[in-house]
C-alpha cells in the first residue's frame, strides 16, 4: 500500500448508515468499500464448510470469531484494488481485529464513529431488505439494482436477532472506541440525512489530519 493511501474505517451500529455512507466514499476516492457483513453472506451462499458455520452465527447476531475475520480481511485486503486504500465497513469490531489490522502496515487508518438513535436503529433495520443473489443490501428499494432480483429481509433483521446485534455492538464498542480514540478518530452525527454525512465525512477527509469534534458525545446513543 501506498503512503499516501486512505484506510477509512466505518463504526456504528447496524443501520447507522455505513453501507450506504461506504458506497459513497468508494465512488469518490476510486478506492473499494469492503463491507465484512457482505462477505460473510457470501461465503455463507457459497455453501462451503466456513459458509454453513458462519450462518449459524449471523443467525444468533453474535460476532464471528476474530482469527476467521482476521483471515478474510486480509485475504481481500491483498488484492491488487486496494492498492490505494480501501473503505472498511463493519471492520473492525473488536479490539483484537483492530489491534491485529495495525500489525498489517497499511497506512494510518482514519476513523469514523456513526451515532445514531436507538429508535433510529430499530426503524432502520426494520424496513431494509437485502438480494438474495448478489448479497447487496439496500434501504429502500423493492428489487436489486445491480441485477433486478426481488430484495428480501435478512434473518439478522428480524426483531429479536437485531436486539442481539445492538447488545453485542454496545459489548466491544466501548472498548473499540477508547482503543481508537486518540487516533485520527471522529463521531459523525449519523441521524441528519445521507447528503449531510457525507459532505462531513469528504470535508473530514480532504482536511487530511485529526480534527475533533467536541460537540458530539457517544452518550444516549447506540455508540
Ligand atoms: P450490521 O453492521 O448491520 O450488523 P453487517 O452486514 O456489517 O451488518 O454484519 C452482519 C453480521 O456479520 C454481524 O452481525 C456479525 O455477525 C458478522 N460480522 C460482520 N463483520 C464482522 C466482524 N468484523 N467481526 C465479527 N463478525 C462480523
Amino acid at each position: 500500500m501506498q503512503d499516501h493511501a486512505h484506510v477509512v474505517i466505518l463504526l456504528g451500529p447496524p443501520g447507522a448508515g455505513k453501507g450506504t455512507q461506504s458506497a459513497r466514499l468508494s465512488a469518490a476516492l476510486g478506492i473499494p468499500a469492503i463491507s465484512t457483513g457482505e462477505i460473510l453472506r457470501a461465503e455463507c451462499q457459497s455453501g462451503s464448510d466456513l459458509g454453513r458455520e458462519v450462518e449459524t452465527v449471523l443467525a444468533r447476531g453474535e460476532l464471528v470469531d476474530d482469527q476467521t475475520m482476521n483471515e478474510l480481511v486480509t485475504c481481500r485486503l491483498r488484492k491488487s484494488d486496494c492498492a490505494r486504500g480501501c473503505i472498511l465497513d463493519g471492520y473492525p469490531r473488536t479490539v483484537a481485529q483492530a489491534r491485529y489490522l495495525d500489525t498489517l502496515n497499511f497506512a494510518v487508518p482514519r476513523i469514523f464513529d456513526f451515532i445514531v438513535s436507538a429508535r433510529d436503529v430499530i426503524a432502520r433495520l426494520g424496513g431494509r431488505k437485502y438480494c438474495p443473489e448478489c448479497g447487496q443490501t439496500f434501504s429502500t428499494a423493492q428489487v436489486c439494482s445491480r441485477d433486478g432480483s426481488p430484495l428480501i429481509q435478512r434473518e439478522d433483521d428480524k426483531p429479536a436477532v437485531i436486539r442481539e446485534r445492538l447488545r453485542v455492538y454496545r459489548r466491544n464498542m466501548d472498548k473499540l472506541v477508547r482503543f481508537y480514540q486518540s487516533r485520527d478518530y471522529h463521531l459523525i452525527h449519523a441521524t441528519r440525512a445521507p447528503d449531510m454525512v457525507f459532505e462531513e465525512l469528504l470535508r473530514l477527509l480532504d482536511a487530511g489530519r485529526p480534527v475533533r469534534n467536541s460537540i458530539l458525545t457517544r452518550s444516549g446513543a447506540y455508540a
